[in-house]
């Protein structure tokens, strides 16, 4: 066997406009892209750096980060948040600037973010032109996407922070408690962070 890996520790994370498949499928395809295109755009220049991008997969950007880049709680959850507020404001700019009558056009504000974050061991593969990541923890930050969260709780926008995520954050935040069963994985336990009211505070802040 030869000794080309490296198993690295960090943080996963992955940003996932919600609305994606219904705005996919609803609307006229052509604008329904551009519109995807230019968010998660947005989503990746707001993430990268500090994160470093592996890949967008369709409507959700992933991306990661050595252990040792976070030296506190406040700094990630505001890399989010800072995130969400400007997706946020440019769905409403989006929004409010369009005049194309069309039904993609007419659909932008049924858009939303929610990411998932896990902490974790995983390979870096680098291919032609990037780098890809393997691993147990690699799956589970994606099985992470099909969650109950809105469901069990009726947040819609927010970020799930994975018990070992959270462990690894300095600072320990005091979020609500959420578990999530997946096969081959058991149960994963973690935090949710709602972004909605983190969203009103900043808007409230900017205002001032
Ligand atoms: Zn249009």
């Amino acid at each position: 066997m030869r000794d080309e890996y490296q198993a690295c520790q960090g943080y996963l994370l992955l940003a996932d406009i919600s609305g994606y498949t219904e705005f996919l499928t609803g609307t006229e395809l052509e604008h329904a892209q551009a519109i995807i295109h230019e968010l998660t755009t947005l989503v990746r220049e707001r993430l990268v750096p500090p994160m470093k991008f592996v890949k967008v997969e369709g409507d959700a950007i992933f991306c990661y980060a050595d252990g040792a880049v976070f030296r506190d709680a406040e700094r990630f959850i505001e890399l989010v948040e800072v995130c969400y507020f400007d997706f946020s404001n440019r769905l409403l700019n989006m929004a409010r600037n369009t005049t194309c009558p069309c039904s993609a056009c007419a659909a932008i504000g049924s858009l939303d973010l929610k990411f998932v974050c896990h902490y974790g061991i995983f390979v870096t593969d680098t291919e032609a032109g990037g780098v890809d990541l393997a691993g147990a923890d690699v799956i589970l930050v994606h099985r992470l996407l099909k969650n109950t969260v809105t469901e069990s709780t009726g947040v819609k926008a927010y970020a799930l922070l994975t018990d070992a995520c959270l462990q690894h954050l300095p600072q320990a935040l005091d979020l609500p408690r959420h578990e999530e069963h997946y096969e081959s994985f058991g149960v994963t336990t973690g935090g949710v962070h709602d972004l909605k009211p983190a969203l009103a505070a900043m808007r409230d802040a900017r205002r001032h």
